[in-house]
């Protein structure tokens, strides 16, 4: 690749995963951005991390800066394992970034692969922290390689830092270089970097993954999720808009259109299972979109039943809604145990002979004697779901109703989201009654795409929707496609 002209698309810790691959779409990251001169910065980006601690388990870490100095902690691990009182203490300053790691590209253990990712441009440190996946890493990465540069990580993340810097040499302000790598890099990314100055923030042109602006006082904030603004009492402003970029600096906030728009592609999945339901996305109450998820499964795929219950956390907003459309009575049959999913302690034989119990608990005076309807929001590689019916029926259902509130997953993701390859996707190479006769159910039904846009409140022109329909919004090259697209998917 040529550095000098924009290019076409062409081109182990000790922790223990309790399933070894998770049997659902993984989340890859959650960013955090505050400009607040007076604040503790520090602290306000570990609380707006917490809150975005569904979107990466595997590392955390906050960059502060004080005008003079950037500082950045970071480790392995959840938000409250990655940080002590003695660390935010520390990070003393004005401005400040953070992330939560979930990996799609590079090893999830190392630790250079946790970000912020900090480098030198001259004189001044940067720290970076990136949502999203490139399409074009490998490309980029060979035309960096050629010009000499060394990587330190194995990330996406790392290419954009370096591109960055790279363009900031040439055009002078790190305002140029962002601008300028933005043209050469596609894919999904929400970035928000920083100077021991200023805050930026920028978008991809498609907008795939979400990046939300707010305000706290005089101190501005960016989160993946408002779920991020509310927790520290930041009101929503709007979003980041698809190819633009802002630098919150001394000056205040400045915006430009860094490059123009493309197809809105906001990823659905979002909208599904990803982001919390307490956010708000295209102003959709994600709640509540769920719930219209579970209505419209309800009047497409009514069956007779005793009782709704749905699989936590994103499963029970739309049972909700399924009880309500049926008239057949919610309960909760399934309690979550929320922290076990990922740990460093490794399980013995025999607890993870549990398999699925150490996730999922059911409530056997729920459920024991009962028709069960089960809504989930997706199936990926149908193990779990296997896994689930057979512990309902354990636990004394004497039917199990699969209802899942997003469509059949066929598709790979390559914008950030851990979908496995085609042929690990069980809906790609088997249809609805196959897949149903794997897992077991006595029914099986899933929400149609267009009832899926309907519940959002938009129209199929805003999302991307490509798991479901192959329509990949950002071209994906050829040497990417290769190994994780092998099918032509059934039905
Ligand atoms: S392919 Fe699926 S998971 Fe990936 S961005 Fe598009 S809708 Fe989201």
């Amino acid at each position: 690749m040529d550095l000098n002209s924009p290019v076409s698309v062409e081109q182990s810790s000790q922790e223990w995963i309790l399933e070894e691959r998770p049997d659902r779409p993984e989340e890859a990251c959650g960013v955090f951005a505050v400009y607040g001169p007076g604040e503790d910065v520090a602290r306000l980006t570990y609380f707006g991390l917490h809150a975005l601690q569904h979107r990466g388990q595997e590392s955390a870490g906050i960059a502060v800066a004080d005008g003079h100095t950037l500082t950045v902690v970071k480790s392995l691990g959840l938000v409250p394992q990655a940080f002590k009182e003695s660390d935010l203490a520390t990070l003393q300053g004005h401005l400040a970034i953070g992330h939560t790691r979930y990996s799609t590209t590079g090893s999830s253990s190392a630790w250079e692969n946790a970000q912020p990712m900090v480098s030198s441009i001259g004189s001044t440190t940067i720290a970076l922290a990136h949502n999203g996946n490139l399409v074009n890493t490998v490309e980029l990465r060979d035309a960096l390689k050629d010009r000499g540069i060394r990587f330190r990580s194995t990330t996406d993340s790392e290419v954009i830092a370096t591109l960055v810097d790279h363009f900031t040499q040439q055009h002078g302000s790190i305002r140029g270089g962002i601008r300028e790598t933005m043209k050469y890099v596609r894919g999904a990314y929400s970035v928000v970097l920083m100077s021991e100055e200023a805050v930026y923030a920028f978008r991809d042109p498609y907008g795939v993954r979400p990046l939300s602006l707010g305000k706290l006082n005089d101190t501005w904030v960016i989160a993946s999720e408002t779920c991020g603004l509310d927790i520290i009492g930041a009101e929503y402003v709007r979003d980041i808009a698809p190819g633009e970029m802002v630098k919150i600096g001394p000056e205040g906030l400045e915006s430009e259109q860094a490059v123009p728009a493309e197809k809105p592609s906001l990823c659905i999945f979002e909208f599904i299972y990803f982001a919390r339901p307490d956010s708000v996305l295209n102003d959709c109450n994600l709640y509540e979109a769920r719930m219209r998820m579970g209505a419209a499964v309800a009047r497409s795929s009514a069956v007779e039943a005793d009782i709704v219950i749905g699989v936590p956390d994103s499963g029970v907003p739309a049972a909700v809604g399924y009880a309500k459309e049926s008239g057949i009575p919610f309960g909760e049959g399934l309690v979550k145990n929320r922290y076990v999913g990922r740990t460093f302690i490794s399980p013995s034989q025999s607890l993870r002979q549990q398999g699925i119990r150490l996730k999922l608990n059911p409530l056997r005076h729920v459920i024991n004697g009962k028709r069960l309807i089960v809504v989930d929001d997706s199936i990926v590689r149908g193990n779990t779901s296997r896994k689930l019916v057979a512990l309902l029926r354990e636990s004394g259902a004497t039917e199990v109703h699969m209802r899942i509130t997003s469509p059949p997953v066929k598709w790979p993701c390559f914008y950030g989201i851990d979908t496995d390859t085609q042929e690990q996707l069980i809906a790609a190479s088997k249809s609805v009654e196959e897949v149903r006769e794997f897992i077991g159910a006595d029914s099986l039904a899933y929400l149609s795409v267009p009832d899926m846009i309907e519940s959002t409140g938009g129209t199929a022109a805003e999302y991307c929707a490509a798991c479901f329909t192959g329509e990949y919004p950002v071209e994906i090259p050829d040497s990417v496609k290769r190994g994780k697209l092998s099918l032509e998917p059934v039905g």
